[in-house]
């Protein structure tokens, strides 16, 4: 069967040391999943359930690449996350078999147009156009398990023009990565191929045409992203 119209194809992370490519399902994202980032953003930290919103496949962009500024915003937000691939599907899974079901871990922006997604949460609209649009989802190549374990502490930090301005710990997360895949797992069956980025510490602010972004998550990766003039 031919297609219809031009088919590009899946969405692909690099694997690090290895030429094989993981293909990406979907991206699912995890809400206020820091305490002190949720109480930037005018929320009480108290473990209420983990709330979840989406990116397309497509919304990945490389990390070392040079992006335009998205369109529209006057208010782009960086939010450093460590991204969990998932490498089996399932759903109930419990907590204790959640990690089972992980391929490899990278470092992702969870890019925002903070603005538009400010006007939806007011008007009591989707946030999709605050958070799921062109480049809004840069990566980092994929490690797998057996090349970093599973982390669970270790430093997460962002810089803007060698500037920090996010700085936290794996370990601060409110719900950690077997409890979210435990849970998201709940709400949607999880396929081989989709992404979870896990949330973001404290320190989100804005990025200006020009700026070049930094971000780490120990043990995981480095990412790096620059915004044209
Ligand atoms: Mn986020």
């Amino acid at each position: 069967m031919s297609y219809a119209i031009e088919f590009t194809g899946p969405t692909t992370l690099p694997v690090a040391e290895s030429n094989v490519a993981f293909p990406v399902g979907r991206i699912y994202c995890v809400g206020r999943n820091y305490a002190e980032h949720a109480r930037e953003m005018g929320h009480d930290p108290d473990r209420e359930p983990p709330f979840f919103f989406m990116k397309p496949a497509d919304a990945i962009v490389m990390s070392g690449a040079t992006i335009p500024y998205p369109q529209v915003t006057k208010d782009l937000h960086h939010e450093i996350e460590m991204i969990v691939a998932i490498g089996k599907g399932g759903s109930d899974i419990p907590v204790d078999k959640a990690l089972d079901h992980v391929f490899g871990y990278g470092v992702g922006l969870d890019m925002t147009r903070r603005d538009l997604q400010g006007e939806a949460k007011k008007m009591g609209r989707p946030w999709e156009m605050g958070k799921a649009f062109d480049n809004s989802a840069p990566c980092t190549p994929l490690k797998t398990v057996a090349m970093v374990g599973h982390p669970a502490k270790g430093a997460v930090w962002l810089k803007v023009n060698g500037k920090v301005t996010q700085k936290g710990d794996l370990a601060e997360m409110i719900w950690n990565v077997p409890e979210t895949i435990s849970y998201l797992s709940k709400l949607i069956t999880l396929r081989a191929g989709d992404i979870i980025m896990s949330g973001t510490p404290a320190g989100v602010g804005p990025v200006q045409a020009g700026d070049t972004l930094e971000g780490h998550v120990d043990g995981v990766g480095d990412l790096t992203i620059s915004y044209a003039k």
